[in-house]
């Protein structure tokens, strides 16, 4: 494909490419096949974490790909049982050692431990130090509140280049946006095209079939998920939607051919229902979501 992803300038300078594909609940035997697709279409940016089990495969796609290490921009996750000085920067070289990297370009904590907030500020110093070092190029945070972000600000010095939240038609946090932009730290949309409300059942349907979605994807011959992803791009958001199939990732990536009018915007910003799909952000806890990342 001829698109070139454009890139989103981060606080701090660095260029990161707009698009990325994601790879959570993507078990690691399908790992390397989706990163290859993703590389073959032209993606520049892969999302994972530590907590997702894959970093090794996506590491050996990227290192395996044509452009190789260079021409990716990576992005992973510090999960919550790392957190503190020496357990985080250890975490790093976990995940570097199983990326196969010297360097990471964005390393961001997975979630706020609301509480023991002490902690997720002793991870975020020790990210802060893997900054200073050149171990990475960037830092940021996911699932951060307003709460949790005000903070992190009054306590750290680096604001975070993103914040990665849960951010699709039904679930938009206004309140969080506004924040994020407030402060120059970029919002990344995780379920992008709602991926975590296909798994609900019978709350609201998906998305993908929401009629004002359908319509407007029909009246520009794309997808109910290309213009979810457009929606986003043309927001400014970052946007790291997941498939394992070869033609939705390549679907994913085709939304640089049309523009949605800003009515079709609105209509999409007006179909946020307030509803979280996923975990409350305040109750994640090492004693419930805590387990062990192994070593590289
Ligand atoms: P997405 O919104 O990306 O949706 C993914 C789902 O949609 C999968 O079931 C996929 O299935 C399907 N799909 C993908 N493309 C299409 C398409 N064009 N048409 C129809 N169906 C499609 O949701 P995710 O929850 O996976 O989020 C994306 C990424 O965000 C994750 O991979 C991860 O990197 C990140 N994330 C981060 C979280 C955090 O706490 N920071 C939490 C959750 C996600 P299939 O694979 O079969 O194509």
């Amino acid at each position: 494909m001829a698109y070139e992803v454009p890139d989103i300038a981060l606080n701090n300078g660095v260029e990161m490419p707009s698009i990325g594909l994601g790879v959570f609940q993507t078990p690691p035997d399908e790992t390397r096949s989706s990163v290859a697709a993703a590389l073959g279409t032209g993606y520049r940016h892969i999302d994972t974490a530590a907590a997702y089990g894959n970093e090794r495969e996506v590491g050996e796609a990227v290192h395996a790909s044509k452009g190789g290490r260079t021409a990716v921009f990576l992005e992973t996750k510090i999960w919550i049982s790392d957190y503190g000085s020496d357990k985080t920067l250890h975490a790093f070289d976990k995940s570097a050692g199983k990326l196969g990297v010297d360097q990471i370009d964005l390393l961001i904590l997975h979630q706020a431990l609301p509480s023991d907030f002490d902690k997720t500020l002793e991870a975020y110093r020790a990210l802060e130090t893997l900054l200073k070092n050149g171990k990475v190029r960037a830092i940021g945070v996911s699932n951060f509140m307003v709460e949790h972000l005000t903070n992190l600000l009054d306590e750290t010095e680096v604001v975070p280049a993103v914040n990665q939240i849960e951010l699709h038609p039904y679930f938009q946090q206004p309140e969080v946006q506004a924040f994020n932009a407030e402060h120059g730290i970029v919002t990344q949309a995780w379920s992008p095209i709602g991926g975590i409300t296909f798994y609900r059942e019978g709350e609201h349907t998906s998305t993908l079939e929401d009629p004002a979605i359908v319509k407007i994807a029909e009246s520009h011959s794309k997808s109910a998920a290309q213009v979810m992803l457009r929606w986003h791009l043309q927001e400014g958001r970052s946007v790291i939607p997941k498939s394992t199939k070869p033609r939705r990732i390549a679907e994913n990536f085709d939304v640089f051919d049309f523009e949605l009018t800003t009515d079709e915007v609105a209509a999409i910003d007006g179909l946020d229902t307030g509803k979280r799909g996923g975990p409350e952000p305040d109750a994640i806890t090492l004693e419930s979501f805590g387990r062990e990342i192994p070593e590289a």
